[in-house]
């Protein structure tokens, strides 16, 4: 069994956010903000997470999250 981490996250307006700022995504996708403009075809939140590129951040002001969806 694995064990998945707590992602505590403050971007309320997202269909995944839930209670206590918990992350409620099966999984999440993090880019660097170079590539926050990037196109992906997966599904990150679901279980196909598949991407196998990587890249280098110089902290983590410089990072966000693809798995991001707005609230409907
Ligand atoms: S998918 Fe990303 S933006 Fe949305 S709640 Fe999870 S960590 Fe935050």
């Amino acid at each position: 069994m694995t064990l998945k981490p707590i992602v505590k996250c403050s971007v309320s307006n997202c269909q995944y956010w839930g209670q206590n700022n918990n992350c409620q995504a099966d999984a999440i996708m993090i880019e660097i903000d170079k590539h926050a403009n990037m196109k992906y075809d997966a599904e990150f939140a679901g279980e196909s997470f598949d991407s196998d590129h990587k890249d280098l951040a110089d902290s983590s002001a410089n990072t966000c999250c693809h798995t991001f969806k707005p609230k409907e």
